[in-house]
Formats: structure tokens, C-alpha cells, sequence
């Protein structure tokens, strides 16, 4: 009997997750593309936002 949720790893095989982006066990990305662009997405914001707030910073200083 084997729970239908579960999804096998594309790299080792093992059992995973179908919401986790990256297999737990190895590491390898999985087909899931949308949530690895949002973990990209959200940082590049974070660097952006801290770019911005050192810059912000630096004028301060002037
Ligand atoms: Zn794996």
C-alpha cells in the first residue's frame, strides 16, 4: 500500500513531498519550477531592499 500524495525524487528516487521545491534527502530541485522562481524572486527583492537601504544610509550620512 503506498500513499498516492507522495511523489518519487527525480534524482535518488526516494519518497518526497509534492509541495517541497528540493528533495529532502539529496537536495535536487524538483519539477516544481514556480516555487523555485518565488524562493529566487523573493531574493533578489531582499537584496534589492537592502541595496536600497544602504544606499539610503550613505545619503543619510553626507
Ligand atoms: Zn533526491
Amino acid at each position: 500500500m503506498q500513499k498516492p500524495k507522495l511523489k518519487n525524487c527525480k534524482a535518488c528516487g526516494k519518497d518526497i513531498s509534492p509541495l517541497s521545491p528540493f528533495c529532502r534527502q539529496c537536495g535536487h530541485p524538483q519539477g516544481s519550477a514556480v516555487a523555485i522562481w518565488l524562493l529566487v524572486l523573493f531574493g533578489v527583492i531582499l537584496m534589492a531592499a537592502y541595496l536600497a537601504y544602504c544606499l539610503y544610509g550613505i545619503t543619510l550620512c553626507r
